[in-house]
């Protein structure tokens, strides 16, 4: 990432938005758009509605096993070396089992992802988020949350873990609002933990709605949504 050179790209950009000259923000941001090649062109969603449904339409491919796995070739990292645009920001846990662009299906350059246990808002996460808008042209941002998630349960089980460990639990439990979890049959875990996911996810949400930067643009520009992600199936819900 060269943040010099996207910042100087999109250095109109962000002083339209900082102004809040709306009309001039469309404008700049068709305009990043009709840089592309033509056959980039087609394919990257163009508003946030249309990145929503482009990332609903992956993971039903996802879920039915057909997968299309474009645009993860080589070739295609090379067509994005010297620029990206992202076309939506994921904030996601950093499990194992939770990877952006498998479960929806998208390719190098597709998805910036921002990664960290418990998809937790932090001044670090929220700054790649506003870069991933502001400077990149994601117009969609989505709060990834995941079933059985170790980060919530530590939290929700109030646990006092070792070294930095709790800087993240401990940014979730003022989220929960539940008690003590139940104990899940499959795996031994906490069952209602996925309520504490939702209501992590929707903190998480509400956080970034805060962002000063983010609150400039209007919502024909940005969309700011959370979901879950479940392990069982595979599917992710928007919330
Ligand atoms: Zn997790």
């Amino acid at each position: 990432m060269n943040p010099n050179k996207h910042f100087t790209e999109r250095r109109d950009f962000l002083r339209l938005g900082a102004t809040g000259a709306l009309g001039m923000m469309v404008a700049a941001s068709d305009l990043l758009w009709q840089t592309q090649p033509a056959e980039a062109q087609a394919l990257p969603p163009k508003t946030p509605d249309q990145a929503l449904q482009e990332l609903i339409a992956g993971n039903q491919r996802f879920i039915t096993n057909q997968r299309q796995c474009r645009n993860q070739s080589l070739e295609q990292l090379q067509k994005v070396a010297c620029k990206q645009i992202p076309f939506a920001a994921i904030l996601s846990c950093a499990d194992s089992r939770v990877a952006p662009e498998i479960i929806f299906d998208q390719g190098i350059g597709d998805i910036f992802d921002v990664r960290v246990a418990g998809n937790i808002v932090t001044r670090e996460t929220r700054g790649s988020i506003e870069y991933a808008v502001t400077a990149l042209g994601s117009q969609l941002v989505v709060v990834l949350g995941h079933q059985r998630c170790g980060a919530v349960i530590a939290a929700a089980d109030n646990e006092v873990l070792p070294g930095d460990i709790n800087s993240f639990v401990d940014a979730i439990k003022p989220c929960l609002k539940g008690g003590k979890p139940l104990l899940d049959p499959q795996c031994g875990k906490p069952a209602n933990v996925d309520v504490a996911v939702v209501q992590n996810v929707q903190c998480q949400v509400r956080q970034l709605q805060e962002s000063t930067l983010l609150g400039k643009l209007c919502p024909q520009n940005l969309r700011i949504v959370g979901a879950v992600y479940s392990l069982d199936t595979g599917k992710v819900t928007f919330i």
